[in-house]
């Protein structure tokens, strides 16, 4: 192909690509990488499907086509499901819900909120930090990817409050396992350096393997769960990633 040529095919083709996120990343990365998914099952929505490419740095078979379930919501639906008393007849608190996760949820337990501080149609106002329920509320409380926006401290206390003391409390969140000290760094604040340091715009730190010791200090046993083969491929989890499942009674 001709050098001029090849510039305005190459040109065209970033344009195009450019304008077709997210799903159409997936197109990107066929034309640019040798990967070719194979069928996965999503707990979330009962599909048999490809999966889709997701996230930047790409993630392979992160997405369910369907009802758009992450790995991590993947993850913690098979732990639910295995553990169905969890929910059945319980009072939870879920913040930041996804839709499929809610309606699960919801149909299944006593009492269900939805809570955040931008709340979604149906959900209430909820800061973390400083939580409006009075003590001993919730039977099972679910937090996936909210800790590292917000004062961590200050939310595992509210949410061990809130908890029953036989209650249980779910966990998931960005770590870094290979780091034994979760960064945070005073002097990164702009959007663009948090998202240079902390991954996201609006994060504030990344965790490390010490996070298990802020959630003991907080009050918690702690369990985990961890996405493993033969589940990993079976459900297109990320390998390796944890759902922590921290109890209410010490
Ligand atoms: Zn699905």
């Amino acid at each position: 192909m001709a050098p001029k040529v090849k510039r305005i095919a190459g040109g065209a083709l970033r344009i195009v690509l450019s304008r077709t996120l997210p799903a159409e990343i997936d197109r990107a990365t066929w034309l640019f990488t040798r990967h070719r998914p194979s069928p996965k099952h999503c707990p979330c929505c009962g599909t048999t499907t490809k999966f889709r490419i997701f996230g930047l740095p790409p993630r392979l078979d992160a997405e369910c086509p369907k009802c758009h379930s992450m790995e991590r919501h993947r993850l913690q639906r098979l732990y639910l499901d295995e553990n169905p008393s969890l929910i059945e007849g319980k009072d939870v608190l879920h913040f930041a819900p996804e839709s499929f996760a809610r309606l699960y949820i919801s149909e299944r337990a006593l009492s269900y909120i939805g809570g955040d501080l931008n709340p979604a149609p149906g959900d209430v106002f909820v800061n973390i930090e400083a939580m409006h329920f009075p003590d001993d509320s919730f039977d099972l409380v679910i937090c996936n990817h909210v800790l590292e926006h917000v004062d961590d401290k200050k939310a595992l206390a509210e949410l061990r409050r809130v908890l029953r003391p036989s209650g249980t409390l779910l966990l998931m969140f960005p770590i870094i396992e290979g780091w034994a000290t979760t960064y945070e760094n005073p002097d990164v604040l702009t959007p663009q350096a948090r998202l240079a340091h902390f991954g996201q715009e609006d994060h504030v730190r990344y965790f490390g393997a010490d996070v298990r010791d802020r959630i003991r200090t907080a009050g918690f046993r702690l369990a985990e769960f961890t996405a493993e083969e033969p589940l990993v491929c079976k459900f297109g989890l990320l390998r390796g990633e944890k759902l922590f499942v921290c109890g209410g009674a010490l």
